[in-house]
């Protein structure tokens, strides 16, 4: 007998054939609760924020092209950031129970399939919120689901953890990060947990075109 991680009830093990081809969702959860974070797969999607559009860009997107004259960022978004992904986030990211991270694995291994021609780089995690978490939100699911990733960004941000700043105050935050290594020419896949202001993946996609990178697009866990 095995636990679901998300609700804690009992399940069975079955063992037969089968249990040998169940993925990670399949065998950390039971089957209500694989259901719980909503994929955005088979939607028509924003190509700037990847959350749900009808139109190319949304709203917001509209507003970062007016003010950058072009998109730096191109992202795509696994799962919808609703009630359900807040309660995952916070017990995931503020209580700390890393293994939640199970969840992600089947969509970030499928989603990244598409993108084997970029250097994959987590956006990293300021040293006030690592000496608090003691894990690295981002890197840690693509460590589970067996990904590599260069860490190419330093997070040079000092004091408060982005969570208990405003909306205003981190829009107006100077360049957040500094370069590690080469990036010329490079194909670069950003990924960071939440798309919420995307104010974060602007600053570090600009930072990279700068110093002249090749193409840059991101994935986040959440939109
Ligand atoms: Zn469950
Ligand atoms: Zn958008």
């Amino acid at each position: 007998m095995s636990n679901c991680m998300w609700c804690g009830c009992d399940m069975p093990d079955k063992f037969t054939m089968m249990s040998f081809f169940r993925t990670p969702k399949e065998e950390h959860l039971c089957h209500n609760c694989q259901q719980l974070l909503a994929s955005y797969k088979g939607e028509l999607c924003c190509k700037g924020c990847g959350r749900t559009s009808t139109k190319e860009y949304c709203l917001d997107c509209q507003k970062w092209l007016e003010k950058d004259g072009q998109l730096v960022v191109c992202n795509q978004a696994l799962f919808h950031y609703d009630e359900a992904a807040k309660d995952w986030m916070s017990r995931y990211k503020f209580q700390g129970d890393c293994l939640l991270a199970w969840m992600l694995i089947d969509a970030i291994k499928i989603c990244l399939k598409d993108y084997q021609a970029y250097k994959i780089v987590p956006i990293p995690s300021s040293k006030a919120s690592l000496v608090k978490r003691q894990f690295k939100a981002v890197e840690y699911p693509l460590q589970l689901a067996g990904i590599h990733y260069e860490n190419l960004l330093q997070d040079v941000r000092i004091g408060k953890k982005q969570s208990e700043k405003t909306r205003q105050e981190r829009l107006l935050l100077e360049q957040p990060f500094k370069i590690l290594g080469n990036i010329t020419n490079k194909n670069i896949l950003l990924i960071d947990d939440v798309y919420t202001t995307g104010s974060t993946l602007h600053r570090a996609a600009e930072l990279l075109k700068e110093n002249n990178v090749q193409c840059v697009k991101s994935v986040t866990f959440f939109r």
